[in-house]
């Protein structure tokens, strides 16, 4: 039994080294050593990778990792890993955690070579988030800057500010004086089943004067299209989806806010798009909604019940 807390460490610029441009060097024991970050069981180096080169099937050993590490009695687990795919790396753990432990992702902004890196606060405050009994039964959870948010909203939305990670209803707590402080009561959706593969699910952005030809050259179990507003497309758009031999998600591209279902009445719109087929992401953002749909494809699950169950607010 180890009711400590496990760390392993994916890459990013927490681990960043170099003489000029960085990259990632540093295992998990290197960034862990030496730290006041509470009470540390089992470490593991699991890879050494920049965040753009993750894949599912890195993140999938690292759910399996975790997975034992809280099955053999640690207190939650810390995944630290590069800043620019941890919102959807968030989220694919959150989506797959079936355990009362929390598992907190976290990284920096900052390499180790600058000045104010930093790594060292938000590892230290991840391992405390993790072990605190009060983050049990809320899923899978991002730690930065001393902010603990939600996998399910939290998004990257500045490309090198230390306070990056924002969540549309705000942070679901905070770190202070080294414990965290929630505002809400923990929540979450039953964890989806583990998926057998990972399919290939493009994300296709709508944009100005766009007739969606791009879908036809499409060879694939799903598409995520960021939509705008509400989940509007061009008319020729919607005749692309209409043709489309799978199923198409649409989430809205503008960073917050939910797609709607029955205002709009134009080809194209939010009600049209729904009566040629489309599945609506609701709330989630059209990344997450691309995390889910492969999750949800590879487990073999109806997509329809899959984004009900999840893009919904309560
Ligand atoms: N800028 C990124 C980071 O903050 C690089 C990466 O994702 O690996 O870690």
């Amino acid at each position: 039994m180890d009711s400590r807390v496990a760390v392993a460490s994916l890459g990013g610029t927490i681990t960043m080294t170099g003489s000029g441009a960085v990259s990632p060097t540093l295992g998990a024991g290197d960034l862990v050593r030496g730290l006041e970050v509470g009470e540390v069981g089992e470490i593991a180096t699991l890879a050494t990778i920049p965040g753009a080169s993750l894949t599912f099937a890195t993140l999938l050993e690292t759910f399996d990792w975790a997975s034992k590490q809280v099955r053999e009695g640690a207190s939650g687990v810390v995944v630290i890993q590069g800043t620019d795919t941890l919102e959807e790396t968030a989220y694919f753990f959150d989506c797959l955690w079936p355990h009362e432990e929390p598992l907190v992702v976290t990284g920096a902004m900052r390499h180790p070579g600058l000045p104010g890196a930093d790594g060292p606060a938000n590892l230290a405050a991840a391992v405390a988030v993790a072990g605190a009994p009060n983050s049990r039964g809320r899923g899978a959870v991002l730690v930065l800057n001393d902010s603990v948010h939600a996998a399910r909203w939290v998004r990257k939305t500045h490309s090198s500010l230390p306070n990056a990670f924002e969540s549309f209803p705000g942070p679901l707590g905070l770190v202070v004086e080294g414990a965290p402080q929630y505002f809400h009561p923990a929540h979450r959706l039953p964890a989806l089943p583990r998926p057998l593969d990972a399919p290939a699910v493009p994300l296709v952005e709508a944009t100005v004067d766009d007739d969606g030809s791009l879908l036809d050259w499409l060879n694939v179990r799903g598409v995520v299209v960021a939509a705008s507003g509400v989940g509007h497309v061009s008319a020729g758009m919607a005749e692309a989806i209409s043709r489309a031999a799978f199923p198409v998600v649409v989430a809205s591209r503008t960073g917050a806010g939910t797609t709607f279902r029955s205002t709009y009445g134009f080809a194209g719109s939010e009600s049209d798009l729904i009566a040629r087929g489309v599945v609506m992401a609701g709330w989630l953002c059209p990344r997450k909604a691309r995390v889910l749909l492969r999750l949800a494809l590879g487990a073999m699950q109806p997509v329809e019940d899959v984004f009900a169950a999840r893009g919904g607010v309560f």
